[in-house]
């Protein structure tokens, strides 16, 4: 049998994520285009994946699509929930790996994954932005500091600022009253990540923590809400380069297990 193709697409409400993996172990090529669900993003990482590995989508062996946007991709031959395509990610990226903390765009889930990556427990908010990816991109907006450059920032921070609504709306008034007070921005900054950590943090003490611990999703990129978060579980948070396309990296690794079964 010759190398077998699969592709990956996690499609989020803030990114749009694709992998190519050969024979279900190595990643040959990936794209990331930074809008998601119901936007162009979709079709433009598919098109992205496929130039970087110089492929046709007719040499692809099978297509696995998930995240919050899963069911708008037509050309995929499966779809399946995030939090198996996580946890397959995070086993792939961390054998190790017992508990992922999985921050995205607009949900936050803590998951309790077994010896082989099989999803054993999780807990979710998929209800409110505070504790998610919208809430520091709603921040970083407000400051006019990136949120690439959050991590340096709270490397500054000498007195912290602690933002005490839990609302996203409420919190980014009380950050501009801040800004109004001459309150530091690399304070702030310490602050919003704390915030999120508190919140993040009780939702996975609830769920109970093993060891490794690995963050997933693009806020694993943000160091700064790493570092916040390792203060407030009192333990090492691993994370990877490729935590933004955890769930892309599962997908592909599902879609090869499932072309072998349909053979
Ligand atoms: P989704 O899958 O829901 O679309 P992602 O897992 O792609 O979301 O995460 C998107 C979030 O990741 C953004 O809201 C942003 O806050 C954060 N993010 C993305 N890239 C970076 C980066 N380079 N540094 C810090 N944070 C980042």
């Amino acid at each position: 049998m010759g190398n077998i193709y699969t592709l990956g697409i996690d499609i989020g409400s803030t990114s749009s994520k694709c992998v190519m993996m050969k024979n279900g172990k190595e990643i040959i090529g990936k794209s990331l285009v930074d809008v998601g669900a119901g936007t162009s993003g979709p079709k433009r990482a598919i098109e992205k994946v496929l130039a970087d590995v110089g492929m046709e989508i007719e040499d692809v062996s099978f297509i696995l699509a998930t995240g919050y946007g899963r069911k708008s991709i037509k050309i995929a031959h499966a779809e399946m929930s995030e939090l198996s395509c996580h946890a397959k990610g995070a086993y792939f990226l961390n054998p190790e790996v017992r508990t992922i903390i999985d921050i995205g765009g607009q949900d936050a889930k803590v998951m309790k994954v077994g010896h082989s990556g099989m999803l054993i427990n999780f807990v979710m908010n998929d209800k409110c932005a505070a504790g998610t990816g919208r809430f520091l991109d709603v921040m970083s907006r407000v400051l006019e500091v990136k949120v690439e450059d959050f991590e340096k920032m709270t490397k500054q921070s000498t007195n912290i600022v602690n933002i005490s609504s839990t609302c996203t709306v409420f919190a980014e008034s009380e950050v501009i009253s801040q800004l109004a007070n001459d309150a530091g921005i690399a304070d702030i900054i310490g602050g919003i990540c704390r915030s999120v950590a508190n919140k993040v943090g009780s939702m996975a003490k609830r769920m109970g923590l093993e060891n490794e611990v690995v963050m997933t999703g693009g806020v694993a990129l943000n160091g700064g809400v790493v570092k916040a978060l390792e203060d407030e579980l009192k333990l090492k948070i691993h994370t990877s380069p490729l935590a933004q396309y955890n769930g892309a990296i599962g997908a592909a690794i599902n879609g090869y297990h499932k072309y072998l079964k349909s053979k």
